[in-house]
């Protein structure tokens, strides 16, 4: 999410001619666009914003001006400013349309002015970027469709920092996806904290070029659109554009419904990835993550997953050491482990966050045994990674070519649908192609394959 918003915030410079500068030094304006997610990103952004703020007093007269954005600057923001005056200004989630603003006031030398216009100004209300591509990466696009989270996770600061649910209105979503196809983007990736809950209540008047076919989830100029009725309208609008793929993240389990897996199983566009966070295998530790789901409805929805989309690879999010977690909560997360076979995981341990309700949670769990619980779930997904990867050795597959290897230039980095990364020989002419490789050895978790043949 914070790369689409990033993007979306070096367009709106770039539109008005801004250039990026080589050095901070070289800069008239500096911009650090922050997560609040993990503390350690947090302390990361402190890090950047020091080493800013020194820079700024050695250049004294001459200087940027020096610009938070993101959720961080929604959640700490204000008190930053007040504990760094190097920071001019601080754009929260929700006030991102003020980045223009503050691009305006230093093109005319009117930061002070603005800044007091600013600070006496009403909280705004958010709104979409019309336009996310990132330019370093042409053929890959995040297309945001929801922003905020309703489900209050009790370890979760989103919630707090995003706010609620927003949903994207159908129209915004088509033309933005017809633009980068346009622009040559050949796979997108739909985004929200929590894309099946996406729920756009109003016009569903669409732009003229698009189809708006049978689907029952449409009706008329107004009404309801959900996350299956958007998948839909997707699939049916996509055929006219140079976007062939399409993936979607997060899922919540929760959420997740049988309709979704209908239209995806229907629909050849959608790859056959899905990243779906099941956070912990144990239900007491479900329940006190506030995760609305239990271990068997999330093994039951697997289970549905993988009889309508046999070839779909699964990956997901386990937190471990939550408060009151013994053993033997770890163990049934080991054995859920076992039983879904995770393609890959992003696994990290209970950091408590200062405004959730984990935060006062007694029976925590001393850093040396969630330590050494967390080795033990990377153990054992390292293990089903290797083994996963090691048993597509010898299949055909379609690969859409990313670019260029970092390690040789005559190599190439391309991604399956089951989010896999296979290197084949070839130059870069043939990136933003789609091909068919036989998937021939590995080296590390990346395939190899001998050669390519091109598909489009
Ligand atoms: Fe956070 Fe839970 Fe929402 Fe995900 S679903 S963003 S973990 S509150």
């Amino acid at each position: 999410m914070n790369l689409a918003e990033s993007a979306s915030l070096v367009l709106a410079a770039q539109e008005r001619g801004w250039e990026r500068a080589e050095t901070p030094e070289d800069a008239d304006l500096v911009l650090l666009n922050t997560c609040s997610v993990r503390a350690t990103a947090e302390q990361r952004v402190m890090g950047r914003l020091a080493h800013y703020a020194s820079i700024k007093r050695k250049k004294a007269q001459s200087s940027f001006v020096l610009v938070m954005a993101g959720c961080m600057a929604e959640r700490a923001g204000e008190r930053l400013k007040k504990e760094i005056p190097a920071l001019d200004f601080v754009i929260g989630t929700s006030a991102r349309s003020r980045f223009p603003l503050v691009l305006e006031a230093v093109e005319k030398g009117q930061t002070e002015a603005l800044k007091n216009l600013v600070e006496a100004g009403e909280k705004p209300v958010f709104s979409f970027s019309a336009f996310h591509l990132d330019q370093t990466n042409p053929f890959r696009s995040f297309i945001p469709i929801m922003h905020g989270c309703n489900n209050f996770c009790s370890y979760c600061i989103v919630p707090y920092v995003r706010g609620r649910e927003v949903s994207r209105s159908p129209a915004a979503i088509l033309e933005e996806i017809r633009l980068v196809g346009e622009k040559g983007v050949r796979e997108i990736t739909l985004l929200g904290q929590n894309v099946n809950s996406y729920l756009w209540e109003g016009s569903l008047i669409l732009p003229a070029w698009a189809v708006n076919g049978s689907s029952t989830l449409i009706s008329g100029n107004s009404g309801k659109l959900d996350f299956p009725g958007l998948l839909e309208l997707i699939a049916l609008n996509l055929q006219a554009w140079g976007v062939k793929w399409v993936r979607f993240l997060s899922s919540h389990p929760g959420d997740f419904s049988r309709e979704t897996i209908r239209v995806i199983a229907e629909n050849s566009i959608f790859c056959r990835h899905i990243h779906l966070c099941v956070q912990h295998g144990s239900n007491k530790i479900l329940k006190a993550m506030n995760r609305r789901y239990s271990r068997e409805q999330y093994l039951s929805l697997v289970g549905d997953l993988r009889s309508s989309l046999p070839d779909l690879s699964l990956s997901t999010d386990i937190l471990v050491g939550f408060p009151g977690e013994t053993e033997g909560d770890l163990e049934e997360t080991l054995d859920l482990m076992e039983e879904v076979k995770f393609l890959y995981a992003y696994m990290y341990h209970f950091n408590p966050r200062e405004g959730t309700a984990a935060f006062s949670l007694p029976c925590r769990i001393d850093e040396d045994t969630k330590r050494k619980r967390l080795s033990r779930v990377i153990a054992l997904q390292k293990r089903h990674t290797a083994e996963l990867l090691k048993s597509r050795i010898g299949n055909e597959v379609t690969v859409l070519v990313e670019g260029i290897s970092r390690k040789n230039a005559d190599e190439l980095i391309s991604r399956t649908e089951r989010d896999e990364m296979a290197v084949v020989p070839g130059d870069a002419s043939l990136a933003g192609s789609f091909g068919r490789i036989t998937l021939s050895s590995l080296r590390g978790n990346t395939f190899r394959a001998g050669t390519i043949e091109l598909l489009n």
